[in-house]
């Protein structure tokens, strides 16, 4: 009898939990990433924007956190991916460049020689998300769903594609304009899905004549190949939450050999409106309205041409880490016979040559000394931090904490520039723009949601970057990333 009653129980106990409403939740995640894309691009662009077109109709139905920064150095392409769908910075995720030091040697941020190409032959195949430290949105999804999302990443650019896709991911898919095609690695599968290949056959022409890195069609050719992997994969096709990373390459190269104000970069965006567009109709179309959650954002901005800043009499200089690492190393070396004190630099990460101080027997903390105040004493470099005391001088919290959240000690150097607003490294007096630092240009990105559960509006409150994959997980009711630091943003 008893038995028979506790079997009746657990039988209601089964039909109660039949009986749940079903956590809802999209179909599908759509995280659009605009590689280089300033904040003001929105509203800089505004005579550009068609009404039908895809900025408009974000502006016009979605929700913009207008004022959307990131909260870590450097501001590079690596950095930024990892941060949007990790919801962390470099110190955490390990992504401290798109070149970084790992186990002593210089790679890309996912160079990973474990691997072999697939659909290619080149060493563009040598890639996975192993250098990457933390869970992604995609993997929390995959967790959350007990692996039945399914996440695809698509870029030209392999660390573009990787970084967003993440761990777990189903497929990440880059360009190799050597084969020319979409390529993946063995990290994801032994041989490229037949929807790739029929996508990279039937686009072989187009490949083979246009240079993607630097035309229009880079901008068509992703997305197009994003809508082919909805297909493909079958992304957003039944109640179980999916995730499509995209991002495009092409405003990146054209505004780094352009610059923010030229034509070139006119015409880019322009496309970008078209391309948007059309692909807001392919999401209608295959995984409906309503039914998917898109955001729109940038991995960072990038600055004015120097040149057009100048003629205009705004703060801009250039900085050249060769001629500084020549003029600290020998005066090092006459000071305290330390040689090649220096060992290498990173944009503004400079890296100590410990060995070397310590067989010269010199006092490591005054050889320190002497390389910040050099460096400090030209008038390009703001401050220049020293991670091993980084709160020890009066430098202003939101630069040192800003360089404290992109250190990794095993895969940076110790000292840090901060160069003065307008000044930035490398070759950056030629025509085009750059990125890479804590200033606004750089910094402030656009933060656009769209769709599934989104009111329109808008908000000026200050957001992270971070805030990005905390937003979603909330929103999907899932796990944030692992080191997520950010806060869900309230739609008001
Ligand atoms: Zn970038």
């Amino acid at each position: 009898m008893k038995k028979l009653i506790l079997m009746a129980l657990a039988l209601v106990g089964l039909a109660a939990a039949s009986a749940q409403p079903q956590i809802e939740r999209p179909r599908l995640v759509v995280g659009i990433v605009i590689d280089q894309m300033r904040w003001d691009y929105l509203y800089t662009y505004n005579e550009m924007w068609r009404n039908d077109g895809g900025i408009r109709r974000l502006l016009d139905g979605g929700y913009s956190c207008g004022n959307t920064m990131i909260d870590y150095l450097p501001t590079f392409t690596a950095c930024g991916h990892s941060c949007v769908y990790t919801g962390t910075t470099p110190a955490f995720n390990g992504i401290v460049g798109n070149t970084m030091v790992v186990h002593g040697k210089a790679i890309t941020s996912v160079n990973d020689t474990t691997v072999t190409g697939v659909g290619t032959t080149t060493d563009k195949g040598l890639a996975s998300p192993r250098n990457m430290l933390v869970t992604t949105l995609g993997d929390q999804l995959k967790l959350g769903t007990n692996m039945k999302a399914k996440v695809v990443g698509v870029s030209l650019k392999d660390r573009a594609a990787i970084l967003p896709a993440g761990h777990g991911a189903d497929g990440a898919f880059w360009y190799d304009d050597k084969v020319p095609a979409f390529i993946t690695s063995t990290y994801y599968m032994d041989k490229l899905p037949r929807w790739v290949e029929k996508f990279n056959k039937d686009n072989k022409a187009t490949m083979k004549k246009y240079d993607l890195w630097n035309n229009r069609n880079g901008v068509t050719m992703t997305f197009d190949m994003a809508a082919a992997a909805i297909d493909g994969e079958q992304l957003g096709q039944d109640e179980v939450p999916d995730l499509l990373a995209v991002s495009i390459s092409t405003t990146d190269y054209v505004g780094h050999a352009w610059s923010t104000r030229s034509l070139q970069l006119d015409s880019i965006y322009d496309q970008l409106d078209i391309d948007l567009a059309r692909f807001f109709n392919v999401l209608d179309q295959k995984v409906g309205k309503g039914n998917y959650l898109l955001f729109l954002t940038a991995d960072h901005g990038g600055t004015h041409n120097y040149k057009y800043m100048t003629e205009h009499r705004m703060p801009s200089e250039t900085f050249g880490n060769s001629g500084a690492k020549k003029l600290v190393s020998e005066a090092v070396k006459n000071k305290f016979g330390v040689t090649e004190v220096i060992k290498g630099t990173m944009s503004y990460n400079w890296f100590l040559n410990n060995e070397a101080i310590a067989a010269a027997g010199a006092d490591r903390e005054a050889v320190k000394k002497e390389i910040i105040d050099m460096l400090e004493h030209d008038d390009r470099i703001a401050w220049v931090i020293d991670f091993e005391h980084p709160y020890d001088r009066a430098i202003p919290r939101e630069v040192v904490d800003r360089a404290v959240k992109g250190y990794y000690p095993a895969r940076c150097g110790e000292l840090y520039l901060i160069p003065n607003i307008g000044v930035y490294s490398g070759s950056h007096d030629g025509k085009g723009s750059t990125h890479g630092t804590w200033n606004q240009s750089d910094t402030h990105i656009p933060l656009v949601f769209y769709g599934w559960h989104v009111p329109h509006g808008e908000r000026v409150e200050r957001n992270g970057m971070t805030d990005i994959a905390a937003t979603v997980a909330a929103m999907l009711h899932i796990q944030a990333p692992d080191a997520c630091i950010g806060q869900p943003i309230p739609f008001k």
